[in-house]
């Protein structure tokens, strides 16, 4: 199935939340506060978060009144487009993808981290890109299979460390295997504890000196890993690993599934900090990055919708 497919289907519990009560408030006759009251409840109840729910309402009133819109009909297309300019992401945010780069993966145990860069490592791999991915999950043995796995699929360059090794050691290796060999894309799987806070900082940050140290000319990027069925939970491991780190992108897993994919809109703009990719299930092609206008389609638009037949109408 196509990505846009998956997606489409994966947020289908979400749409299914939007479907009719979207259609109820956009059918009535005017704009008035209780049409803005009842969207804005409806937005919030779809997890869209209370930072961009009234971003995107505020928004819709300067439409109304710029434009002159009459009829709630007519603002009903200028909804998709208020979340498409809130979630819009620019060349810019890939820049590690042109550069020597290395990127550190965080996010608590179970979201996709590991699974996310196996897929990202297919990916520049079949772009003919060098990849080295480290297991820095030295706690979790499986972590350390799964990425084996990952890398004798994608061929690239795996390091791994013993069981219990400082995590930061390994990170020591990879960078240096890196730099050494020319490396573009160096990608590192990091341990997803949350229960103690202040370690959790402290190791990041001991990682971040240690790339910093080894290989001050690489492009660094750090990479959160949210898992999207969580809902509000996801904003709120976000903002922890923000206070620890930081967190230059967002990428949403499993949204294939959830009824609460609104999240998305949610952590962006509490976060500020750009949405760069979702996953859509568990195979090598389900990850891709953030399309806003995809996106939206999956969020709002019907059943019997086709990415093909809206990009003829255009
Ligand atoms: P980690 O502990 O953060 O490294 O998480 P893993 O990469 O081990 O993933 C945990 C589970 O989530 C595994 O069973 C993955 O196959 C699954 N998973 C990861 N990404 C997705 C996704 O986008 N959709 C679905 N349905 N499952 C996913």
């Amino acid at each position: 199935m196509a990505f846009f497919s998956k997606l489409f289907a994966g947020l289908s519990k979400t749409r299914a939340q939007f479907d009719d009560s979207l259609d109820e408030i956009f059918s009535r006759e005017t704009i008035d506060d209780d049409f803005y009251d009842d969207l804005e409840e409806l937005l919030i109840l779809a997890d869209i978060g209370v930072t961009a729910t009234e971003n995107i309402i505020e928004g819709l009133k300067d439409d109304a009144k710029s434009l002159r819109i009459k009829s709630p009909n007519e603002l009903g297309t200028h909804l998709a487009e208020k979340v498409r300019e809130q979630m819009s992401t620019c060349e810019a945010d890939y820049e590690f993808e042109e550069r020597k780069s290395v990127v550190l993966v965080v996010g608590v145990n179970g979201v996709g981290k590991t699974t996310t860069i196996g897929k990202l490592a297919a990916r520049y791999r079949s772009e003919g890109k060098k990849v080295i991915m480290a297991a820095a999950d030295t706690f979790r043995a499986a972590a350390q299979d799964q990425l084996a796995e990952w890398a004798d699929r994608s061929g690239a360059y795996l390091i791994t460390g013993r069981d219990g090794q400082d995590p930061s050691s390994v990170v020591y290796d990879a960078v240096n295997a890196a730099r050494s060999r020319d490396t573009d894309i160096c990608l590192i799987d990091t341990a997803g504890r949350l229960n103690n806070k202040k370690n959790l900082m402290e190791e990041l940050k001991k990682m971040n000196r240690i790339i910093e140290r080894e290989y001050p000319e690489a492009y660094k990027e750090t990479l959160i890993v949210l898992d999207g069925a969580t809902g509000q939970n996801a904003v709120n491991q976000a903002r922890e690993f923000k206070d620890a780190t930081d967190v230059s992108g967002i990428v949403i897993t499993k949204l294939d599934g959830s009824a609460k994919g609104g999240i998305a809109i949610a952590i962006q703009s509490e976060l500020s900090i750009p949405v760069k990719f979702v996953g859509v299930g568990e195979g090598i092609d389900d990850l891709q990055k953030f399309d806003a206008d995809e996106y939206v389609k999956a969020l709002f638009y019907k059943e019997g919708y086709t990415k093909d037949a809206d990009d003829e109408e255009e």
